[in-house]
């Protein structure tokens, strides 16, 4: 598969999933346009190596998904760049647990710009250009929490039941544009972020390492395996091949069997 006359565009991707997909991306041939929070120079190093590993162009944009504004400035930046977006990742996204009595209001609020609003502004500022070409790629990254609950979840929850429903939505509009919309659904992903939890969790409830992996983390994952940034990296790149043009509209689980329960 090569995406060498394409440009991708994925949110979030400075750490974890969307930096994987960026590169499976990259790997492919496609220019692209990584953003995200953290440090400049781990960005910086991300970014560069991104052009380094793969010979194409990278563009690091700092917006922030929770603005509507920035998310419209940077889809035009990347078509002004590069000429096109071609395939979006809205992946973005961060979570908050909380019971629902004392879940702060702006937290709420941040999930729902955050992981879901910033779809459709994305969405709203990328698909006039894919039209235009007649071809065009939506993935969202959505999560088991798109098909089941867990408590204290709440927003998080639901705005990944909401991206869910964008993305039959789009999906129908675009259905006559060779522009499919998509979202995956991974279950626990083994990332950085992941793996920095478990020393807190064996101290705190007296567990071992496996003990936390097992009973705690992967209690709803019968395969009792993470599932890798890379293997949903991997069905992104297949969702944009001419394979795939045929699926559209669907929610893809990757959840080592959590929602057939
Ligand atoms: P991560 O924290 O490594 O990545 C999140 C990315 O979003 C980072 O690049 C971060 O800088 C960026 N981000 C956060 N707030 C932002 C903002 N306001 N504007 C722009 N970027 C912002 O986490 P991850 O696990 O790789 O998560 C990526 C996506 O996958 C999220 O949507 C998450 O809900 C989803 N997901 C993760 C898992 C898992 O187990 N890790 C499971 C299911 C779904």
């Amino acid at each position: 598969m090569s995406f060498k006359s394409k440009t991708a565009l994925v949110t979030g991707s400075t750490s974890g999933i969307g930096l994987a997909i960026a590169r499976a991306f990259a790997a492919e041939g496609a220019n692209i346009v990584i953003n995200g929070f953290g440090k400049p120079e781990q960005i910086e190093t991300a970014r560069t190596a991104i052009e380094s590993d793969f010979g194409v162009r990278a563009h690091y944009s700092a917006a922030d998904m929770s603005k509507a504004d920035q998310i419209q400035a940077m889809v035009k930046e990347a078509e002004g760049m590069f000429g096109s977006v071609d395939i979006l990742v809205n992946n973005a996204g961060i979570q908050f647990v909380s019971p629902i009595e004392e879940f702060p209001g702006e937290k709420w609020d941040q999930i729902i710009a955050i992981n879901l609003s910033s779809a459709f502004h994305t969405m709203k500022a990328a698909v006039p250009g894919m039209k235009a070409r007649g071809w065009g790629r939506i993935i969202n990254t959505a999560s088991a929490h798109s098909l089941v609950a867990s408590p204290y979840k709440s927003a998080y929850v639901a705005a990944k039941h909401g991206i869910a429903g964008l993305t039959k939505t789009a999906a129908l509009e675009l259905a006559q544009h060779k522009i499919t919309v998509n979202c995956i659904s991974p279950g626990y992903v083994w990332t950085p972020l992941v793996e920095a939890q478990i020393p807190d969790t064996m101290k705190a409830r007296g567990l071992t390492k496996e003990q936390v992996i097992d009973d705690v983390m992967l209690k709803a994952q019968p395969t009792k395996e993470f599932v890798t940034v890379e293997q949903v990296a991997a069905l992104a790149v297949f969702l944009c091949s001419d394979s795939a043009s045929q699926m559209t509209g669907a929610n893809l689980s990757m959840d080592g069997g959590w929602t057939a329960q």
